[in-house]
């Protein structure tokens, strides 16, 4: 990983800005459209299943669904029931987001604040059991240690925005105090930690990084510290100097995060991202794999049972397969 004495802050605040993770979260890291695609991969179908189970208000969910459909993520369906409903499924694009969501669930069971209704454990029907998502190397199939990563930095000029300000700004949102997919964890949090997982430790390495306002970022900081994702230290040359570093919380999201780079560069955007991690153990390329802790075969959407704390099972999903397949 980059040393934060040696880090070249404008090299981060231009790769940052034309990252896919920062595009990723863009179109779809803000707290509602992450919870209702977690929810739509748990068996939820329906406007009022996302209502009631994920408690997303009703004009919010019908906003979120039109851009949805709209960036070909969910398709109107009219399900067969008595009597039919109309309903939304997951199209081939949503699908190829599963790993990430897996990455999600497993962050909200660990560490999230848990009053979403999300399933207690996730059964494999490959192999038939109950199973763990693991992040591992496509090439070498070992499990991502944060230490084993080289991040090698290359803007792409083709994802440059028009405008000048930095890669955080225009993430911010509408003042909601704890959004997220935690919700404690939102978007500018995702960009802080990745900035801090490219080398930049201190206060003003961060703001400049990022692009922000000193005052905005001193109070994402001191939230991100209140709530366990930073841990904050005086600089052993200079006590006046605060050193950010991650935690065990923050590092348990770099999954999440680098699936959702790595969707948004092949399935959103067709373009590289600007953040380049090669695995030192193969020493080629890190590609994002998530595999089942039991059987370590990779774990495809329609091979999982989810199972609530009710002993309720969601049905598979057996309609995407067929598309999927077709
Ligand atoms: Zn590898
Ligand atoms: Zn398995």
């Amino acid at each position: 990983m980059a040393n934060s004495s040696t880090v070249d802050v404008e090299l981060v605040r231009q790769a940052l800005a034309t990252s896919t993770l920062h595009h990723g979260l863009r179109v779809l890291g803000d707290r509602w459209t992450v919870q209702l695609m977690l929810g739509t991969f748990m068996g939820l179908k329906r406007f009022d299943q996302w209502h009631v189970q994920l408690g997303i208000p009703r004009h919010t969910l019908s906003e979120r669904l039109r851009t949805l459909v709209q960036l070909g993520l969910l398709r109107p369906r009219l399900y067969q029931e008595r009597p039919p409903r109309q309903g939304y499924h997951a199209t081939a694009k949503a699908l190829a987001m599963f790993p990430q969501t897996l990455m999600i669930w497993q962050w909200e069971r660990q560490w999230g604040e848990r009053d979403i209704a999300l399933p207690v454990r996730l059964e494999h029907l490959l192999c038939g059991h109950g199973f763990d998502p693991r992040l591992v190397c496509a090439c070498c199939d070992q499990e991502l240690q944060l230490q084993d990563l080289q991040v090698r930095l290359q803007p792409n000029s083709a994802l440059a925005e028009p405008d000048t300000t930095g890669p955080a700004s225009r993430l911010s949102t509408s003042g909601a105090p704890r959004m997220g997919l935690g919700l404690r964890v939102d978007r500018w949090c995702l960009m802080v930690i990745a900035a801090v997982v490219l080398g930049c430790h201190y206060f003003d390495e961060l703001a400049q990084a990022l692009g922000i306002a000193p005052s905005v970022l001193a109070k994402r900081l001191k939230g991100m510290v209140d709530c366990g994702l930073l841990e904050r230290s005086a600089d052993a040359q200079d006590a006046r100097r605060r050193h950010y570093r991650l935690t065990p919380a923050s590092r348990g999201l770099l999954g999440y995060m680098m699936c959702l780079s790595d969707w948004t560069a092949h399935y959103h955007l067709d373009q590289p991202s600007s953040i380049v991690p090669v695995h030192s153990p193969c020493g080629q390329l890190f590609k994002p794999k998530v595999v089942c802790s039991h059987c370590a075969q990779p774990v495809l959407a329609w091979q999982v049972q989810p199972v609530y704390a009710s002993g309720q099972a969601a049905p598979v999903h057996a309609a995407q397969a067929e598309e999927v397949l077709a």
